[in-house]
């Protein structure tokens, strides 16, 4: 694609970005629509956030992400955000709509969006979630909003473990919710049905640790880590050894970024599942 007078801007904010696949993702999908469209990243500080979006909005930019750490200050900035973003609190997707900047999120309809591929139910299911960082709020948040039976909390940090057990009360009470230890020696483990992973160990440099042991678990537990550099974590090594199914962090990734170009009304949602698997064969060469 040759970039010309009238090629549109998408973006990509946060700190750092450097290794951020999302304009690799984004370009690609141009390139596979054939739009004139370029998607670029900027690394910035929190004291430019405010100027930076201005610019945006006088340069008539389409839309932009937000990543770490700007997904919850960037709403300060936005002239409205969607329902969904509001529950969770984040924002990772800001679409122009004729001048006025909407927030949305598409990290919590990226997750479930894998359950939904591979035709796995999660209503009434029963959860344990590994982490209550920023990944774990829109995750929670997303469980919590399809209704599934309980969601289990186990974090290095107990007060994040509170912190994010509130949050899911708040946002639908009929959850059963527990705060358990990292041992899980107060969690019925045969009782889980999905565990997910939402802290860095098993990411570089923690390669070769795993967050928890799967001893005790059924053999039915589906064990999905969000991490997706490395592909195969070493708690996706023990699941598979174990036979459990598993799922890795780049399907998360890239169906954020397919709902994000949905949101700018780019990407037709009847060709989602195409686009997906093209870039997904793509995406392994730039993962170091
Ligand atoms: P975050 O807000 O910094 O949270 C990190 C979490 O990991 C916290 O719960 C933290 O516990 C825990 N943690 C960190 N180091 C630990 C250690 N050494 N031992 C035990 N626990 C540790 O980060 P985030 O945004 O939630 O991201 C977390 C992970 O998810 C990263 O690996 C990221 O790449 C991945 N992610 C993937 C996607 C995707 O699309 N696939 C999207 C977002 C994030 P404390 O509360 O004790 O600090």
């Amino acid at each position: 694609m040759e970039i010309r007078w009238n090629t549109k801007l998408y973006c990509l904010i946060g700190q750092p970005i450097n290794k951020s696949l999302s304009p690799i993702i984004h370009n690609n999908i141009f390139k596979t629509l054939n739009q004139n469209s370029i998607y670029l990243a900027f690394n910035i500080e929190e004291d430019e956030i405010k100027s930076t979006i201005d610019g945006f909005k006088a340069m008539g930019v389409g839309g932009f992400n937000v990543t770490i750490p700007y997904k919850k200050s960037i709403i300060k900035y936005l002239d409205d955000i969607s329902k969904e973003a509001s529950i969770i609190g984040a924002v990772n997707t800001v679409k122009n709509h004729n001048g006025k900047l909407i927030g949305y999120n598409t990290d919590s309809g990226g997750f479930l969006q894998t359950f939904y591929d591979n035709n796995i139910d999660i209503k009434n299911k029963n959860i344990l979630i590994i982490g209550a960082g920023g990944a774990a709020y829109a995750i929670a948040s997303s469980l919590a909003m399809e209704g599934v039976n309980s969601i289990n909390i186990a974090n290095r940090t107990l007060e994040n473990s509170i912190l994010l057990e509130r949050n899911i009360n708040k946002i639908n009470n009929e959850i059963m919710t527990k705060v358990v230890n990292l041992s899980l020696n107060n969690l019925n483990k045969k009782k889980m049905d999905i565990i997910i992973n939402t802290t860095s160990l098993g990411m570089y440099p923690l390669e070769n640790m795993a967050p928890l042991e799967l001893n005790g678990f059924s053999s039915n537990t589906v064990v999905y880590d969000i991490i997706y550099k490395p592909c195969e974590t070493r708690l996706i090594r023990d699941a598979k050894a174990r036979e459990f199914k598993t799922f890795n962090g780049m399907s998360m990734l890239l169906n954020q970024a397919i709902l994000s170009q949905n949101i700018w009304g780019n990407l037709d949602k009847k060709i989602n599942i195409e686009i997906f698997k093209k870039i997904e064969g793509i995406l392994p060469n730039y993962i170091e």
